[in-house]
């Protein structure tokens, strides 16, 4: 290659200065390469042999490339490991570039797309079960805008929050790519910054009218204009990384957030509501009660979990479908069962919209639509479905026309290549067929050759075959080729090989030609049909996704009724009061964890009212508190997602905020200052929890000294009592119980332990009343602490109880005493001294002097 600054490096470095920090996939014939930086990280990241091209100011170029026809599994890693790619394609054919600049010229090449996380369609890139969402952030005075769209199935979602909100609605949208204007900082960490020009409401408005081709958008919701000016980002984006066409996007909707249950960031990760702690899906509430037949079905499953609804008669519709098909597992079967063959046409659509759809894709469709009209002729048969069941019955039809028309078209199974062509069926276009016939004639045609010639030529081992390179040719093992070689043979010699040689004839070249003629033709007929099904499927396209969400829907709603009926879960009685009554409670992932090893898990009851809302849980570690903690929270959670719920029985008030906390020693490993942490959280729940809230408190208090976390844990207790909230408190400080003298609401609970011969045995059940001690020394010994460690542990303890035993103990006088208004009582106390000495003046009877020492001692006293 030449030295520096050949023309390709130019056109390499041109390319790469519009590729925006993305890494520059630059394709060469069969492959992509990179140069340079990118080179090094992507045979690195990709663990693929770094070797170097030519150079460029004076040293190598360091190079390492991936083949086109597997390059999407390299995009798929190097994705994941957080970079973005740009694709540059060679936009003319290398005799195009001749004729445009001569012998030398370069290939014209081009970026024709940018590859990130949030704009994946590929199914290859995509997991099935889960969403992709790329959001936008359109920052404005007061709040900020927030367009949120998943480009696999074209749903788009516009909401605003304030800025303190933003960091709970990341968090339920769970965005794989963020963007923002340039100017601004508040996005999290690896926020993409775009022009703030991107985002201008204007600008929204005008390319939703558009877009969707609508005089108005009032028929769609109200957008306000934060919500707007995301939109305008988002499109703006989109446009960008298609290097100006746009993925499938349908009409947006509104989402208002106090119509879903309100949960912040840390509510999610401590509940693990769609991923475990560890990160992942296994070990989440998702996984632990998906029974989805569809990819579809398990991307609506996670969506409801991460916004329940707080309407009661969206979640009575919901719950009331379940329950139909709860009743009836024969129906429940079938529907499931012909889910199971349902191909995701949602994400088929996607990639047809954004152009990057095979023939697979529309067969995809094709079946999909029409098992969805086979699930909706067995549902409308079905006596008194419920209204939802109905509405979803009428979004699965409606395609007949569409799908016999697509059945005409293409063959059963459609390949994912289309410029090999052989997708479109036989009968739909006679010209195509005629095509075929032909080059059907001109291969039996040169079946019939062969036979000739080996007659001819009296050469038995004498083959026409068929190579890229050469195209047809005769093929005779070289000790028959003088026969050939004869001036007058009517054979002309074409190659020599090793042990044959390989000739051409007039009849051969002719058939050749038809069949190539022919092929060229057929091709460029199923291109232009090709074109025309993928048109018809885009004017189609809300109709389809429509029907992809029904199916998703059913889908959930069947699953959710199958989970119910594995597990024995019971239909949830939704009240408008602020009730919790669990009886028979069960944590859907500790009881499935359980059962995996053979064990049992204890159900446990819980009742918390306007008279008790409280629930103070003490007892021993790994009793159970944290378990019973979180299966009330995801019961009430799971119930407001229009589910049933692991319980024997369950009535329940709609919460409209859930907040969940875990005590900061918990996260330790996380090595921030884990108990500031812990604070800001508290904090949160005290600032926005409402008396129709549900908070559980794992601990709070634990993550600093005994008598600071204390202190925290009681003045945390008794703000949230205040507040009228229901909670459940777990904590390890017995001097806690004192709390329920002060405050009526609360009462005293603890999990169940028993000390047998010396060993410790958790019952996992929950009692009334105050733990009696904690066991901590018992946990130990079953932790396998040694013996000597044990004992002087003993020792220890047994001296601090006898201190405590002889002052009253930590917490004494704090029964009488709530914590905040303990200061105010030392101020007033000041202030009666005041009075007092005050009130005991003579005035008259002091000298100048002695007036001036007193206001001096006043004064000091009133300071104090
Ligand atoms: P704590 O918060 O009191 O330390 P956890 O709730 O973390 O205790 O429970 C510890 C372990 O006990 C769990 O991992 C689980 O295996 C078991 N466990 C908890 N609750 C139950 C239950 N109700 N039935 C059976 N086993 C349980």
């Amino acid at each position: 290659m030449a030295a520096a600054a050949s023309p390709m490096i130019e056109q390499y470095l041109a390319l790469k200065a519009q590729a925006e920090g993305c890494l520059l996939f630059y394709r060469m014939g069969d492959f992509f390469e990179l140069f340079f930086d990118d080179a090094r990280l992507a045979a690195n990241t990709l663990d693929i042999a770094l070797t170097s091209r030519g150079e460029h100011d004076g040293a190598p170029i360091p190079m390492c490339g991936v083949p086109v026809h597997s390059s999407e599994s390299y995009l798929a890693r190097l994705i994941r490991a957080g970079h973005r790619v740009a694709i540059a394609e060679q936009v003319e054919t290398p005799e195009e570039a001749r004729k445009r600049g001569g012998s030398k010229a370069l290939v014209a090449r081009d970026i024709v797309r940018f590859v990130t996380a949030g704009t994946l369609t590929e199914e290859s890139l995509l997991d099935p079960r889960s969403s992709n969402v790329l959001v936008a952030l359109a920052p404005m005075r007061e709040a900020i805008g927030i367009a949120a769209c998943d480009i696999s199935t074209g749903r788009v979602e516009l909401e605003e929050c304030a800025p303190a909100g933003l960091a709970a609605v990341l968090a339920r949208v769970g965005a794989s790519e963020v963007i923002a204007p340039e100017d601004w900082t508040g996005g999290p960490d690896g926020t993409i910054a775009r022009p703030r020009g991107d985002f201008r409401s204007e600008t929204g408005d005008a390319r939703l009218k558009t877009l969707h081709r609508l005089a108005t958008l009032d028929g769609l919701g109200h957008f306000t204009r934060p919500m707007l000016a995301g939109a305008a980002g988002l499109i703006g984006y989109l446009e960008h990384v298609g290097r100006g066409s746009l993925p499938l996007l349908l009409p947006p909707s509104a989402r208002t957030g106090e119509q879903r249950l309100a949960m912040d960031a840390a509510t999610r990760a401590s509940l693990e509501i769609t991923e475990a702690q560890g990160g992942g899906r296994a070990g989440s509430l998702a996984a632990a009660i998906d029974r989805c037949s569809t990819g579809a079905g398990s991307r609506l499953l996670s969506e409801d979990l991460s916004a329940p609804l707080t309407v009661r008669s969206e979640i009575e519709a919901r719950l009331a479908a379940v329950a139909f098909f709860h009743r009836d597992p024969i129906l429940r079967n079938d529907v499931r069962a012909m889910l199971r063959q349902c191909p995701d046409i949602a994400r088929a659509l996607g990639r047809l919209v954004a152009g990057r759809g095979s023939p697979r894709d529309l067969g995809q469709i094709r079946d999909g639509l029409a098992q969805a009209c086979r699930v909706r002729d067995l549902l409308r048969e079905v006596p008194e479905a419920p209204a939802l069941l109905l509405k979803l019955i009428d979004m699965l039809g409606g395609h007949s026309a569409h799908i016999d028309h697509l059945a005409g078209a293409l063959v059963p199974s459609p390949p994912t290549e289309r410029s090999q062509g052989g997708f479109i069926a036989a009968g739909y276009d006679h010209g195509l067929d005629a095509l075929r016939e032909t080059s059907g004639n001109a291969r039996r045609a040169i079946a019939a050759l062969e036979a000739k010639y080996r007659d001819e030529t009296d050469t038995a081992s004498l083959k026409i075959k068929h190579n890229k390179v050469l195209g047809y040719f005769i093929e005779v093992p070289a000790r028959h080729a003088d026969k050939l070689m004869a001036a007058d043979s009517g054979f002309t010699h074409r190659q020599t090989m090793a042990g044959a040689v390989r000739f051409n004839s007039l009849g051969l070249h002719e058939e050749a030609s038809r069949i190539a003629e022919a092929g060229v033709h057929a091709l460029a007929a199923e291109e232009t049909h090709f074109e025309t099904l993928v048109g018809e499927v885009f004017d189609r396209r809300e109709a389809i996704a429509a029907t992809a969400q029904a199916l998703a829907r059913l889908d959930v709603t069947a699953a959710l009724a199958e989970r119910a009926a594995e597990g024995d879960w019971c239909r949830p009685e939704i009240d408008d009061h602020p009730c919790f009554e669990v009886v028979g409670g069960r944590h859907p992932v500790v009881e499935a964890a359980l059962a995996r090893s053979g064990e049992r898990f204890v159900a446990n009851d819980c009742t918390l009212g306007p008279g008790d809302r409280l629930w103070l849980i003490g007892g021993p570690n790994m009793g159970g508190k944290s378990t019973f903690l979180r299966q009330n929270a995801l019961i009430m959670l799971m119930a407001q997602a229009g589910g049933f719920v692991p319980a024997r029985s369950a009535r329940l008030g709609i919460a409209d905020r859930l907040f969940s906390r875990v005590g900061a020693s918990d996260n330790l490993a996380r090595g921030r200052s884990t108990f500031m942490v812990e604070m800001v959280e508290t904090a949160a729940i005290l600032s926005q929890a409402t008396a129709n809230s549900f908070v559980i408190l794992d601990e709070v208090g634990r993550g600093t000294s005994t008598y600071d976390g204390m202190a925290l844990a009681w003045a945390v207790v008794e703000a949230v009592h205040e507040m009228g909230a229901r909670c459940l408190f777990a904590t390890h400080y017995h001097e806690l119980a004192r709390l329920a003298e002060s405050c009526e609401a609360l009462s005293l609970h603890h999990v169940r332990a028993k000390e047998w011969k010396g060993d410790l045995i958790l019952l996992h059940e929950l009692a009334r009343g105050a733990a009696d001690r904690s066991y901590g020394l018992a946990v130990a010994r079953l932790a396998g602490l040694p013996p000597i460690v044990l004992k002087r542990a003993k020792a220890i303890l047994d001296r601090l109880e006898k201190g405590r035993a002889e002052t009253g103990g930590l917490a004494a006088g704090l029964g009488e005493l709530p914590l905040f208004a303990a200061s105010m009582q030392a101020q007033e106390e000041n202030r009666d001294a005041l009075r007092e000495q005050l009130a005991s003046l003579d005035i008259d009877a002091l000298s100048p002097r002695e007036a001036l020492d007193m206001l001096y001692s006043l004064k000091k006293l009133s300071s104090d």
